[in-house]
């Protein structure tokens, strides 16, 4: 499977203060897949902008993304796109395939301290996946990509606003995303990090999977495919 620690022992996080969750394919599985549906409405954004079949915009928007961090970020840049409009389009997906998750809920409301969003995407797309989750009311504040100034993680100056703007004392913060290239910053601001991966993935994928995108893996102090389970070791069940 992998050398890093699978089931962390509570005391390694007895530190924590404030938590950090990212929210696509973090905050639920990486198999509901949200992000198809955002991924189409950017295709379709791009298509009817510049007036391009839907594969000849596929390949420019992805090449946005691969050279930008975010298809916005290249649609700004190269085409003086109004950001909210974009966002908006983006995020009209249908949010029926998130069900309340109880156990989760249960986990972040115990965790001792503040829990923030922090994600790429919106504050609207947030609180809509949250919602239907049936753990927004657990979260401190959501911080998105206009609270960023549109500078996507991995952007190092991105996690400067968003510490600096909470006050988060980042050796006393643990943070969990499902792309490792965006656990970088946070382990060398000296927060846990904690890398969420598809579940049931096989010895051989998970391998590929976390060398994907040559993050160090240095980065990644615990790997879990279950996060509610992960956070519950976390807590004193008997308090
Ligand atoms: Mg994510």
């Amino acid at each position: 499977m992998t050398d890093k620690a699978l089931l962390p022992h509570k005391d390694d996080f007895a530190h924590v203060r404030d938590w950090v969750f990212d929210l696509d394919n973090t905050l639920y599985p990486h198999h509901i897949n949200l992000f198809a549906q955002i991924d189409r409405n950017m295709t379709a954004y791009v298509a009817q902008l510049l007036q391009m079949e839907p594969a000849e915009a596929k390949v420019l928007q992805k090449k946005y993304y691969h050279d930008h961090g975010t298809t916005l970020a290249g649609l700004m840049q190269h085409h003086g796109v109004d950001p909210n409009d974009f966002l908006e389009k983006a995020h009209a997906i249908d949010y029926s395939a998130l069900l309340p998750d109880e156990t989760l809920g249960a986990a972040i409301k115990a965790l001792p301290g503040r829990k923030f969003i922090f994600t790429n995407g919106t504050v609207a797309h947030a609180e809509a996946a949250a919602r239907a989750l049936g753990i927004l009311d657990h979260f401190d504040d959501i911080f998105d990509i206009v609270a960023a100034g549109y500078q996507p993680k991995p952007a190092g100056s991105t996690y400067d606003k968003f510490t600096s703007l909470n006050r988060i004392d980042t050796r006393h913060a643990a943070m969990f995303e499902d792309l490792p290239r965006n656990l970088a910053v946070p382990k060398t601001l000296g927060m846990k990090t904690v890398l969420l991966v598809p579940r049931n993935l096989g010895d051989v994928v998970l391998e590929s999977w976390e060398l994907a995108d040559n993050t160090d893996p240095a980065s990644i102090d615990y790997v879990t495919d279950d996060l509610a389970g992960f956070l519950g070791r976390l807590i004193d069940l008997s308090a």
